[in-house]
């Protein structure tokens, strides 16, 4: 068995995303949605985000800005203007809806900069799932070449956590090309992430979040 939790994250992007969501839906394909609040709070990542979550992906909150990773950050109220400020955009669309957070490292390096110790604590206490990665093909460096890399994962017992990305000039090109591929190889697409990616799971951490928590 093969199983692939694709992700695509960053946007939604108008000229992008609606297409991914054409391509998942041609194919009966569901993926998760890390998005970034400053991009759902338009109209249309709105309305990208209600159609992913009505064609049955599941939708995740990946920080407002991304511009600096959680550990990096020296503003005290980064949790309040990342986490927290996205949070709102997607109750708001989603009540009730489980909350997950996909910190980011900067080219999908995973380290103690993914998280300030307030933003562990607000994880855990706000019953968040943390949902990191095993798999980054770097689409948005290589529109092209990503696909062959990603599918060298596909191999026998694999559980694969895919990272990729709704951005212009990123996996889009190469999508069903993948896609196809990955099947034909036996791969099934999944939305459970491997257990080794979710070193918090509903405010629970499943690991030392040291490796992943900047102190201070
Ligand atoms: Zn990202």
């Amino acid at each position: 068995m093969i199983r692939i939790a694709l992700s695509f994250d960053n946007g939604p992007e108008p000229d992008v995303s609606a297409a991914v969501l054409d391509i998942l839906s041609a194919r009966s394909i569901r993926a998760t949605f890390f998005v970034l609040g400053a991009k759902i709070a338009t109209n249309e990542g709105s309305a990208l985000v209600v159609r992913a979550a009505r064609d049955g992906h599941v939708v995740g909150n990946h920080s407002y800005t991304h511009e600096i990773p959680l550990g990096d950050d020296p503003r005290t109220d980064a949790v309040e203007r990342e986490i927290v400020a996205t949070e709102r955009v997607l109750e708001a669309m989603f009540p009730g809806a489980p909350r997950l957070f996909r910190p980011f490292g900067g080219g999908g390096k995973i380290g103690p900069h993914l998280l300030s110790s307030s933003a562990a604590r607000y994880l855990t206490s706000e019953r968040y799932t943390c949902v990191l990665w095993n798999d980054v093909p770097r689409d948005w460096e290589d529109p092209s070449g990503w696909a062959e890399r990603a599918l060298a994962s596909c191999v026998e017992g694999a559980h694969v956590s895919l990272v990729l990305h709704d951005l212009p000039n990123a996996c889009l090109a190469r999508l069903p090309f993948f896609l196809d591929a990955a099947r034909e190889r036996g791969a099934s697409f999944v939305t459970e992430q491997p257990a080794s990616c979710l070193p918090i799971v509903e405010g629970v951490a499943t690991t030392d979040l040291a490796a992943i928590t900047k102190v201070g």
